[in-house]
């Protein structure tokens, strides 16, 4: 069983998910083609979010090479408030991290059935674009830069458990256990070491 995968997601395997997406060219991010990208995006969110799911999306992950990303900038970690939209943000480039690092849980549409504890910077700076084209100057921190940070390594041909060193950290959780999970992820038993997350993804584990 797994959280996502199911068309229009493509699947954990599939090479694009290791590949850097290409940036929008300014002048076509108002183009009927980089609009309508961004709708279905968006559409897409609202539907997930009706069952209190996603609270980011990279368009790498519905099989579109392209620096789009929405991302919730509402979010707590308590997730329990899905009702805002998330924000569109085109070519985003973090341009500071902080040194002060945090660990927290994390899953992903394009993992499958893997969760894990991941460090991220707490607090980032970037830049993006708007869908109207307009450059935006971005800070943020807590739950919402981790949100950024995992959106902008899709991106870049990384996925969470790229950023796992400790593979103790990396988890398999069955849908039905997602709950526990959440209560329960500091000490969760079924880990994924990372030759099995590299075959899981498709690359030979001798090239790991
Ligand atoms: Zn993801």
């Amino acid at each position: 069983m797994v959280f996502g995968g199911e068309p229009p997601y493509i699947p954990p395997n599939h090479p694009m998910l290791q590949e850097n997406a290409g940036r929008v060219p300014l002048e076509e991010i108002q183009s009927d083609r980089i609009q309508e990208i961004i709708d279905d995006m968006l559409r897409l969110t609202v539907d997930e979010r009706a069952q209190s799911k996603m609270v980011g999306l990279a368009a790498p992950q519905i099989g579109i090479p392209l620096q789009i990303i929405c991302v919730d900038t509402h979010m707590t970690i308590e997730r329990i408030d899905f009702s805002p939209p998330l924000d569109v943000f085109i070519n985003p480039t973090i341009i500071w991290y902080s040194d002060e690092m945090e660990s927290f849980r994390e899953g992903c549409f394009s993992t499958g059935s893997l969760a894990g504890i991941v460090p991220r910077s707490t607090k980032i700076r970037a830049t993006a674009y708007n869908r109207e084209g307009e450059k935006l100057e971005l800070e943020f921190e807590g739950y919402t830069a981790r949100i950024f940070q995992h959106e902008v390594d899709h991106l870049n041909g990384l996925r969470f458990p790229d950023r796992i060193t400790n593979f103790d950290h990396l988890h398999w959780v069955d849908l039905e256990n997602l709950e526990e999970y959440r209560a329960n992820f500091e000490s969760w038993p079924h880990t994924c070491s990372k030759e099995e997350w590299k075959r899981f993804i498709g690359s030979s584990p001798i090239d790991a």
